[in-house]
């Protein structure tokens, strides 16, 4: 269903520094640095499924109905008639990003008859939940240092359950239906379980499929390592492996507080790899060195 109206715009641009620690920040947005919180022009609650087919690491919600998503390596995150996104170095570095959001807003809205609709909702699972999934043995073939970084990846739907070989295989599915209003306008989403027993074949087929992807990715892995060595031999102070992984869940949208989780070291040395990626990169911010990461391959 494709709506016709005016342009998206926005208004009432505030930009403010953020807290330190999660109870001081909206969901979803990351620590340090400046967020932007404006008001959109119109309601665009009906462009939420245009945008999670066609952003980077999109993730819709219905409830309330929200979509979190990467543009330009800045989170961002889209109520229907409001928006957050982060983080930012100055209020001039806010201000420029949006009025390149706002066009890209533009662009799909102009696009959405060329674009497939994707109404997958997802519900957050907190990352202690999804850990009771795992044997927490932090036997890395997953290729996650630990079970609890995995778990964190995996409730942000950035990796998929199927890379730990130890979880359990899934007993019911959930498809997610759309319903309409009489003029076409998606209202919500139903969610219902399915019983896949039948699918159970087709599954594992899909795992075998996925298992030879792996080993292909595994070849590619070690041609990115060489690029990452290179890149990193480049430096003028070479980046410690702590601070390579640092980096790393840096790059992936991590808080300092996650990292220290994930890495069992303290917030406060976390801090300080960050201090020292920031000196050794010539960078001063951490979407400046997600940039330099994505560059150099080592995400
Ligand atoms: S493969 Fe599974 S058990 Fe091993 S570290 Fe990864 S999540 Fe943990």
């Amino acid at each position: 269903m494709t709506v016709h109206l005016s342009n998206i715009g926005f208004h009432r641009l505030r930009v403010c520094s953020m807290g330190r620690g999660p109870a001081t920040r909206p969901p979803g947005t990351l620590e340090g640095g400046m967020m932007a919180d404006f008001d959109l022009s119109i309601n665009i609650e009906f462009l939420f499924p245009f945008i999670n087919a066609v952003a980077r690491n999109a993730q819709l919600f219905d409830n309330p109905p929200h979509i979190r998503f990467s543009f330009e390596h800045t989170l961002c995150v889209l109520y229907p008639d409001r928006g957050l996104a982060s983080p930012f170095d100055d209020k001039e570095d806010a201000g420029a990003f949006m009025v390149r959001f706002i066009a890209y807003l533009n662009d799909i809205y102009h696009r959405q008859e060329s674009i497939e609709p994707r109404h997958k909702c997802f519900s957050h699972t907190a990352t202690t939940q999804i850990l009771k999934l795992l044997p927490q043995t932090n036997c890395n073939e997953c290729g996650f240092n630990t079970c609890m970084a995995f778990a964190a990846m995996l409730g942000r739907q950035q990796t998929i359950p199927g890379r730990c070989p130890h979880i359990s295989r899934p007993l019911q599915e959930k498809a997610v239906f759309p319903v309409h209003d009489d003029n076409g306008k998606l209202l919500s989403t139903i969610s219902l379980d399915i019983d896949n027993t039948e699918n159970m074949d087709a599954l594992e087929s899909a795992r075998n499929y996925i298992r030879n992807l792996e080993k292909k990715i595994e070849a590619l892995s070690l041609v990115k390592s060489e690029l990452q060595q290179e890149a990193n031999q480049e430096l003028p102070s070479p980046l410690s492996r702590r601070e390579v992984q640092v980096l790393q869940m840096l790059a992936l949208g991590s808080t300092n507080m996650e990292i220290a989780h994930a890495l069992h070291i303290s917030p406060h040395t976390v801090k300080s790899h960050i201090n020292n990626i920031f000196n050794k990169l010539a960078v001063n911010s951490r979407t400046q060195a997600s940039v330099w990461a994505t560059q150099n391959h080592f995400i």
